[in-house]
């Protein structure tokens, strides 16, 4: 696996296997690497000749300093694991942002879709993804790149700014991946206590019984929520939200009609967890 730091030599690295005739997939990533991550490496190849996964803990999408600081990093371990999945290059930008000179002050920014979710409760988070994937973009120049539906919102947003300013790149969306006893694997899950790891537990025990009552044939979003939302709390932990949203715009739904989303954001101890399930 080739390990590319300088922007310049990342973009030659794209521009010579297109002109050879290859497809380049593109997974980018915070690192601290989990099966959830591999897979995104496997859809990759499945779609592409060649696969780049970038490695980047991104400071503009961060709204807290303190997680940005903890971010868990372990590059050594990330680039084996990369090599296992049969990666073909790592990038690990150098000066992703211009140093020295004037400061970094253009931003991409999608509008009433950021609004909503996540984006409600950690203001200027999606204005540093879509603007740090933008970069990734214009850099790699990948002729597909692959992201994950357990961040489904951040998914939404990204295909969301491709189609609207005409970036040539197609958009993959790959499943959530879970841990055997059922939590999301998440680079964050590292942070959790031993109990809080345990309590955790309850954000997918609940999203689990409420798909199971939507194929019961429950359709009521406030039933469906306060159920959700009950068991979490009981658990000990923090809802930040639990909506029941259109899986295209993402807009509160209060009776299932078609494809919805369940998403929760909460917090156990200090670590901000994220999960949803699909119901219909
Ligand atoms: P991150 O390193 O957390 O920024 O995530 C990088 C990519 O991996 C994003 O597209 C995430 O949605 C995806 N990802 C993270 N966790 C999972 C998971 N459990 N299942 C599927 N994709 C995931």
């Amino acid at each position: 696996m080739k390990r590319i730091v300088e922007k310049a030599a990342m973009r030659q690295w794209t521009r010579d296997h297109r002109a050879a005739g290859r497809r380049v997939g593109f997974v980018p990533t915070m690192g601290s690497l989990h099966d959830g991550h591999i897979s995104l490496v496997h859809e990759a190849r499945a779609r592409a000749d060649l696969v780049v996964t970038s490695i980047y803990v991104n400071p503009t999408q961060f709204d807290q300093a303190e997680d940005l600081d903890k971010y868990p990093r372990q590059l050594e371990a990330d680039a084996a694991k990369l090599v296992a999945a049969g990666c073909d290059a790592l990038f690990i930008p150098r000066n992703l942002y211009a140093e020295g000179g004037p400061p970094h002050e253009t931003w991409v920014d999608v509008e009433r879709l950021t609004d909503k979710l996540c984006g409600a409760h950690r203001p200027g988070h999606f204005r540093g993804v879509t603007t740090v994937v933008t970069k990734f973009f214009n850099i790699v120049e990948p002729d597909v790149a692959v992201f994950g539906n357990k961040d489904y919102q951040q998914r939404s947003v990204i295909q969301r700014m491709v189609r609207d300013l005409d970036i040539p790149v197609e958009i993959v969306g790959a499943p959530l991946i879970r841990d055997h006893d059922g939590i999301a694997l998440s680079s964050r899950n590292a942070r959790l206590a031993p109990d809080d790891r345990q309590r955790a537990l309850a954000i997918s025990r609940s999203l689990f019984a409420a798909r199971d009552a939507n194929a019961a044939g429950e359709r009521d979003a406030a039933t469906l929520i306060a159920d959700v939302t009950a068991g979490i709390s009981a658990a000990g932990g923090r809802v930040d939200y639990v909506e029941l949203v259109d899986d295209l715009t993402l807009e509160p739904v209060t009776r299932i009609a078609g494809p919805a989303v369940l998403a929760v954001a909460a917090f156990f101890g200090a670590v901000r967890l994220v999960d949803n399930v699909a119901l219909s």
